[in-house]
């Protein structure tokens, strides 16, 4: 099953994407998470994106999906797979219909203030990529990861002044995407609350008729 998932930066793809690609037996794959492997592996692509995640912006379109197109030519995809952060502009859309059939788009559905509260509490252990969230999902020791035993850091990106950037890029040139994607009839709105078992719940019934 060919899956993307659309919402605002905080609203849980990516915890979503966990339990559902193993449901499903497809790859999660994030654009954000692909980024960041790349700035940690110090590659090309890594520094030529870096200052760009950093400030909250958007990559170029042509890198997005030249990268994107490269992931989804890999073997494990042949089933399907669940797309997290992409396609975010309408570009990037249409160059995805060009590589593959978008069979449901899954729409977040949460209120801006929910979401400043969500991102502006995450915290992330730096070496494993694991999040927390202070008030939600916090860790054992305040500020250590339950695993590795590191310190907890915020992403960059999670500072109030690029939250701002983010949502307002989200409004500008990714929430166009869910009128784009009714007209194609393949919208399904998730609505997500503060249960993330909830959450998992409403999604696995709003797919259930189409795996
Ligand atoms: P995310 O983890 O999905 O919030 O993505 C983190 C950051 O990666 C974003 O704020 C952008 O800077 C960059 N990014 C991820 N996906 C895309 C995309 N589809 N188009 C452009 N930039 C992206």
């Amino acid at each position: 099953m060919n899956l993307v998932f659309l919402g605002p930066p905080g609203a849980g793809k990516g915890t979503i994407a966990k339990v559902a690609k193993e449901a499903l037996g497809v790859p999660h794959i994030s654009t954000g998470d692909l980024f960041r492997a790349n700035i940690k592996n110090e590659t090309e692509l890594g520094k030529r994106v870096k200052e760009i995640l950093a400030s909250g912006g958007l990559v170029p379109d042509e890198i997005t999906i030249k990268m994107v197109e490269n992931r989804l030519s890999e073997s494990d995809c042949e089933k399907g797979y669940i797309l997290d952060g992409f396609p975010r502009t309408i570009p990037q859309a249409e160059a995805l219909s060009k590589m593959s059939n978008v069979e449901g788009v899954i729409n977040f559905v949460l209120s801006e203030e929910e979401i400043i509260k969500r991102l502006s509490g995450r915290r992330m252990c730096p070496s494993t990529g694991r999040t927390y969230h202070i008030l939600f999902n916090p860790p054992k020791v305040e500020g250590i990861d339950d695993e590795t035993g590191e310190p907890l850091i915020q992403r960059d990106d999670d500072k109030p002044e690029a939250i701002r950037h983010r949502l307002e890029l989200y409004n500008e040139a990714t929430a166009p995407l869910i009128d784009y994607y009714k007209a194609k009839d393949v919208v399904l709105d998730l609505i997500c609350t503060n249960d993330p078992k909830e959450t998992e719940d409403n999604f696995f019934a709003l797919i259930k008729d189409r795996k």
